[in-house]
């Protein structure tokens, strides 16, 4: 099978079959031999793996992962792709491909049945108009994952993986280091795609921990709280909180809580750690 991560044999798959790009679907292809064993060797397939990926475009990633995964799952939303990957992905019997929308599917059933208990590595280069969507829908599934090992776009991957105190800090930092170790792998310049995207993108994975790395008595509130709390980044944390409608708590509560802890009165929700929110959430 030629090797699909070669520009001149995308070209051609691509010019034989007629294929059009879409652009509502975020269609970036990886050209970049490279890069493509970067995502895959740091997501750390063997043959005990089960894999699922997001979006296999004509499969030239996915015809990798087949190589040295167990299992792989793909998932691709746009029908015009499946009549090429069932050409290209032919030479391999471990390949299951599902024409879905991944944002449709019980991701938590699905994994649990195709790791048999064990559990499911995502390795994708996703569609970057619903990176979150996806990234926080994986996470929050409740699904038996090891890692998330995916493309994105790179601010991001910048994003995901912010600590307190940074302008890349926010509500998704604190909603991916609630549930995974984040780590920026590669940054990935817009040459190594066809079509090129208009913005740089980063390899991040994402290994999941076992238990969260803090406790929070209430998960919903925590988050609540977060979203809050960057809500109107530019104000204190008393006055985002207190001000939240559906929080239900009062800037008085805030100050009595921030004493507490030791926290200054007027100190704004990007100076607090991941710990420090939840020991707000649980005492409010
Ligand atoms: N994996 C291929 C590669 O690296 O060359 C393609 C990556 S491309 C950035 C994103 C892929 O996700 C496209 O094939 C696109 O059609 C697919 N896609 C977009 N939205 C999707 C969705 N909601 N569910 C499943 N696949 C989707």
């Amino acid at each position: 099978m030629a090797n699909l991560g070669i520009p001149r044999n995308t070209i051609e798959v691509l010019q034989r079959h007629n294929f059009t790009f879409q652009k509502k679907y975020g269609q970036n292809f990886l050209i970049d031999p490279n890069v493509l064993e970067r995502v895959i060797g740091a997501a750390e397939v063997s043959k005990e793996d089960c894999v699922l990926e997001i979006g296999p475009g004509i499969g030239t990633m996915t015809q990798l992962l087949a190589e040295r995964a167990g299992k792989v799952f793909a998932v691709e939303i746009d029908r015009n792709l499946i009549p090429i990957l069932e050409e290209t992905l032919s030479p391999y019997s471990n390949v299951t491909l599902i024409n879905e929308d991944i944002l449709k599917l019980d991701i938590k059933e699905l994994t649990g049945e195709w790791g048999g208990g064990r559990p499911v590595k995502v390795v994708a280069n996703l569609p970057y108009y619903i990176t979150t969507p996806i990234v926080m829908g994986l996470l929050e599934s409740g699904s038996p994952l090891q890692s998330i090992t995916v493309m994105v776009q790179k601010e991001v991957a910048e994003r995901m993986q912010a600590g307190p105190g940074t302008k890349e800090y926010g509500a998704l930092s604190l909603a991916v280091q609630y549930y995974a170790q984040p780590q920026v792998v590669a940054n990935v310049p817009p040459n190594c795609f066809i079509p090129r995207p208009g913005v740089g993108s980063a390899v991040i994975r994402l290994t999941k921990y076992r238990t969260p790395p803090v406790e929070a008595a209430d998960e919903r509130k925590l988050f609540a709280l977060i979203r809050a709390a960057f809500n109107q980044r530019r104000k204190t944390l008393a006055n985002s909180l207190g001000n939240a409608p559906g929080l239900k708590v009062t800037r008085e509560q805030v100050f009595r809580v921030l004493e507490e802890m030791g926290l200054p009165a007027m100190v704004r929700g990007e100076a607090l750690t991941l710990e420090q929110f939840a020991a707000l959430s649980n005492r409010l």
